[in-house]
């Protein structure tokens, strides 16, 4: 059967996600900002928690992890990089497959955010979790790393399938178009998702997952190479690289 998912807010605006085998009833929760909202949804669905899988060290997506491991003795999978995260078994760098019962992912390291960051890929479930790297039209302030090195990650996760569906870490989706659409206003794709965002935030529902697909089309830091966005924002023939750094400065001061 395929995988289930469950996603929830926490904090303020991150998300948590429970990734569900009905096969074998393992269940991992994707990051843990914090213990509550986590246990509700565990409630919810009746699944146990057998595992935590942890992209990046940020305490808004690892300080309930303690909590969640005490009561339920879960597994705590980090990537190998990795600084500050509590009560981990396992840690993982590129290529390496992490199983949730009979469910395979795939660590993608994608650095910038921080040096650590990984992502988790299931192929055969057209399943990404990729944390503060790539946002629902936009990508995670580059922290740690430089933005050749976000750059490069986020192409990784551009060369994903198409219907890949992305779960991101936080919900930013009305403010990242909102910028989108100060460098990229003539885009129709990026004008439909905003139409597309508006109606979901009315209804209060969440503005994710997204697929790798529609993100190619409509978000600019996926399009930093695209020879018309050069173009759009005074550099044309600029390299990809040098765009991004370019895109990504100016969402920072937006
Ligand atoms: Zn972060």
């Amino acid at each position: 059967m395929p995988a289930e998912t469950r996603l929830f807010l926490c904090l303020k605006d991150n998300y948590g996600v429970l990734l569900h085998d009905p096969d074998s009833g393992a269940t991992a929760s994707i990051d843990a900002p914090e213990a509550a909202p986590v246990e509700a949804a565990l409630k919810a669905t009746g699944w146990k928690l057998t595992d935590i899988l942890v992209t990046h060290h940020h305490a808004d997506h690892t300080d309930g992890i303690r909590a969640l491991k005490n009561k339920y003795k879960c597994r705590v999978v980090a990537p190998a990089k990795g600084t500050d995260i509590p009560a981990v078994d396992e840690t993982v760098r590129e290529g390496d497959e992490v199983k949730v019962g009979n469910l395979t992912a795939k660590v993608i390291e994608t650095p910038g955010h921080t040096l650590d960051h990984i992502a988790y890929w299931l192929p055969e479930e057209n399943l990404a979790f990729v944390g503060d790297t790539l946002f629902s039209i936009g990508c995670g302030r580059v922290i740690e790393g430089t933005p050749e090195m976000m750059w490069n990650s986020l192409k990784k996760l551009r060369a994903l399938p198409n219907e890949t569906q992305v779960y991101c870490g936080h919900e930013y989706t009305v403010a990242n178009i909102k910028f989108a659409l100060s460098i990229d206003a003539d885009n129709p794709v990026l004008e439909a998702r905003a139409a597309q965002v508006e109606r979901l935030i009315d209804e209060g529902e969440p503005t994710i997952p997204v697929t790798i697909g529609d993100e190619k089309l409509a978000n600019p830091f996926l399009r930093a190479d695209v020879p018309d966005l050069a173009v759009d924002i005074g550099m044309p023939g600029e390299p990809g690289e040098q765009v991004f750094a370019e895109i990504r400065a100016r969402k920072n001061k937006f």
